[in-house]
């Protein structure tokens, strides 16, 4: 149903400064900053409200799991300062409530076109605009482009044979129905054991009357601890915000861990075990930097990934599925780290099933369930916990033509290659918030969110006021850039994984780290040097 939002549907017929591309985190802010400078724009929104991410992954389950004060804007004191987090780690609804409340703060809802794709944008050399067209048959005209599409927003649902003849209900976790989804006496199959189902395996197993989990790579899985905040607690926070966002901005995640204790090969098995413990029952990504040398150093590695093991054995009471969970044979944190409550805890309940896709592969859909080598699993509902098509699916949703008439797709059909990963030569005035090539999908991503939308729009102003027209990143900036991207991921162990960040999960996309290694606060000093420096590495003309 099209829904109040699309009034303005009709008025983008125009032309802009600026058209925003996304009306999520990074698209909401890029909005406002730029009204702010005084720039006309426009967003247009594929999705019916704003959210992005929050709007779209509404299965159970679903939460962040970065600190809740910590994922949310900064850029203006009193926002932060009166909105109330009530738990450790957000639920989607509270962050849905949240950016809703900014789109209503700043009147964000007038300037965006929702239930609205951008389907091409091509750039016209002779005018210097982008030409922007939209699934409703409309056509916007921009000096400057702004993609705010989402580094996960392109769902991806893997093929299988047969798909089309099951008969029961099927739900992808980044498309669940709005009016949620009842799993009372189904027997559900859920595929797919990264974050998102390994958030919403242990509460669809309370509902359901059986679930199969079908899993082909386990994740380590490290418990969130998840809990209320206390009472003022969040006052502390609040009240110490200016110093803790400035943390934040200047550290190499985006959030604030505790630093790691020393290096795990320096220190004996019992400090090991003592500080792996200490993170485990504290929970939370900072497992990931218990030590210095974990992602750099495969022995190293080895102990953290050991000591996962160790407690998915204590927990899972049937030794063969506790081993079937155990992740082997990649570092631990090559894959995103996964962090979720009682997931472990559920393949002790009755009516959960693992069933090991490696060992006995999927071969077929039908219309009563999914057929493994081994047997015939009858089903009411398949959810695909399948992923995405991460950090360029969504620019490859859209025809984009640069200079020359080139494709994007095209331009990239080795692999994504930016500056920075905001610009792309040979497509002028075109930025990316988040994109391949930036640290992104590494990083508390709000942070490095703000970081991108502040760093373009102060872009775009120093162009105005310089009378520039059309900025462009140079191929030798570029090819800098990839290079230096790719040389610090090859000192990581995040190459000995097939990981979505490696553009591993959808065949044939060329294998490039996708994301900056470098860590959001060195990226930052970069940034801001190259700015300092008149836009080095970017060409402009009047
Ligand atoms: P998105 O929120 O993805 O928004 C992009 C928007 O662009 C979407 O609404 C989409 O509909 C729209 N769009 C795309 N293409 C088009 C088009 N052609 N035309 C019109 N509109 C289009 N990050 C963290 O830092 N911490 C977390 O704990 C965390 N948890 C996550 C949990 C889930 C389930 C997922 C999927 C991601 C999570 N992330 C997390 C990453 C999350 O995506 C970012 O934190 C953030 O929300 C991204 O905001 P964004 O505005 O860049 O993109
Ligand atoms: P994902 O990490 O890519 O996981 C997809 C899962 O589907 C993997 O287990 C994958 O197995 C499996 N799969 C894919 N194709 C398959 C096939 N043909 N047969 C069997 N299994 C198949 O996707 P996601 O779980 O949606 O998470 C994506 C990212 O979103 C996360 O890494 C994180 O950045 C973000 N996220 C964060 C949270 C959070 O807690 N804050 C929650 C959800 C998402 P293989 O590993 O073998 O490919």
């Amino acid at each position: 149903m099209r829904i109040s939002t699309l009034s303005n549907k009709t008025s983008h017929n125009a032309t802009y400064d600026v058209v925003v591309v996304g009306a999520g985190f990074a698209g909401l802010y890029a909005l406002h900053s730029l009204r702010q400078r005084g720039l006309s724009v426009h967003g247009f929104e594929a999705g019916t409200g704003v959210g992005g991410t929050w709007f779209w992954n509404t299965y159970p389950g679903a939460r962040c799991d970065v600190d809740s004060a910590d994922y949310s804007y900064s850029f203006d004191d009193d926002l932060q300062q009166e909105w109330v987090w009530t738990e450790r780690f957000p639920t989607q609804p509270e962050i849905l409530r949240y950016l809703e409340h900014v789109a209503d703060r700043f009147s964000l809802r007038d300037d965006i076109a929702f239930d609205t794709r951008v389907t091409s944008a091509q750039f016209d050399e002779t005018a210097g605009l982008w030409i922007i067209a939209t699934d409703d048959g409309n056509t916007a005209t921009a000096r400057w482009m702004i993609m705010a599409t989402g580094a996960l927003s392109a769902a991806r649902i893997p093929q299988m044979d047969g798909q089309e003849a099951f008969g029961g209900e099927v739900h992808h976790t980044a498309h669940w129905p709005a009016g949620g989804v009842d799993f009372t006496d189904k027997r559900v199959g859920v595929i797919g054991t990264g974050s998102s189902g390994v958030q919403a395996i242990p509460i669809i197993a309370e509902q359901a009357d059986h679930l199969t989990v079908f899993q082909r790579t386990p994740g380590f899985v490290i418990p969130a601890r998840n809990r209320p905040l206390s009472p003022g607690e969040l006052d502390d926070i609040k009240a110490q915000y200016p110093s803790r966002r400035a943390l934040q901005r200047e550290s190499h995640g985006g959030w604030i861990l505790p630093p790691p204790a020393g290096m795990a090969l320096e220190a004996s098995p019992e400090v090991r075990d003592k500080e792996y413990e200490s993170r485990w029952a504290a929970g939370g990504i900072a497992f990931q930097t218990t030590f210095g040398d974990l992602m750099f150093d495969a022995a190293a590695n080895e102990t953290a990934a050991e000591f996962v093991r160790s407690k998915i054995r204590e927990t899972v009471s049937d030794p063969i599925t506790a081993e079937a969970l155990c992740p082997k044979g990649y570092p631990l944190g090559t894959k995103r780290l996964c962090i979720g409550s009682d997931y472990y805890e559920t393949f002790n309940r009755d009516n959960v099933t693992l069933v090991d896709v490696r060992a006995t592969p999927i071969e077929r859909l039908d219309r009563g369930g999914i057929e493994t080598a081994a047997e015939l699993h009858e089903l009411d509902m398949i959810v695909y916990a399948t992923g995405f098509d991460a950090l360029t699916g969504s620019l490859d949703g859209i025809d984009i033509r640069g200079r020359n008439n080139l494709a994007l797709r095209d331009a990239w059909a080795a692999g994504p290659r930016t500056y920075l990963g905001v610009a792309v030569a040979g497509f002028p005035n075109m930025f990316i918030v988040t994109g391949p090539g930036s640290p992104s999908v590494l990083s508390n991503v709000v942070v490095s969110i703000e970081q991108h939308v502040e760093w373009v729009v102060d872009y775009i102003d120093h162009m105005r006021r310089t009378g520039a027209h059309v900025a462009e990143a140079t191929s030798t900036a570029q090819d800098e850039w990839a290079s230096h991207v790719t040389g610090i991921a090859a000192e990581s162990l995040y190459m000995q994984a097939d990981s979505w960040y490696l553009g591993a999960n959808i065949p044939g996309k060329p294998r490039i780290f996708l994301p900056y290694l470098g860590g959001v606060g060195n990226y930052r000093i970069l940034c801001t040097q190259i700015a300092d420096d008149d836009y080095r590495g970017f060409t402009t003309s009047i």
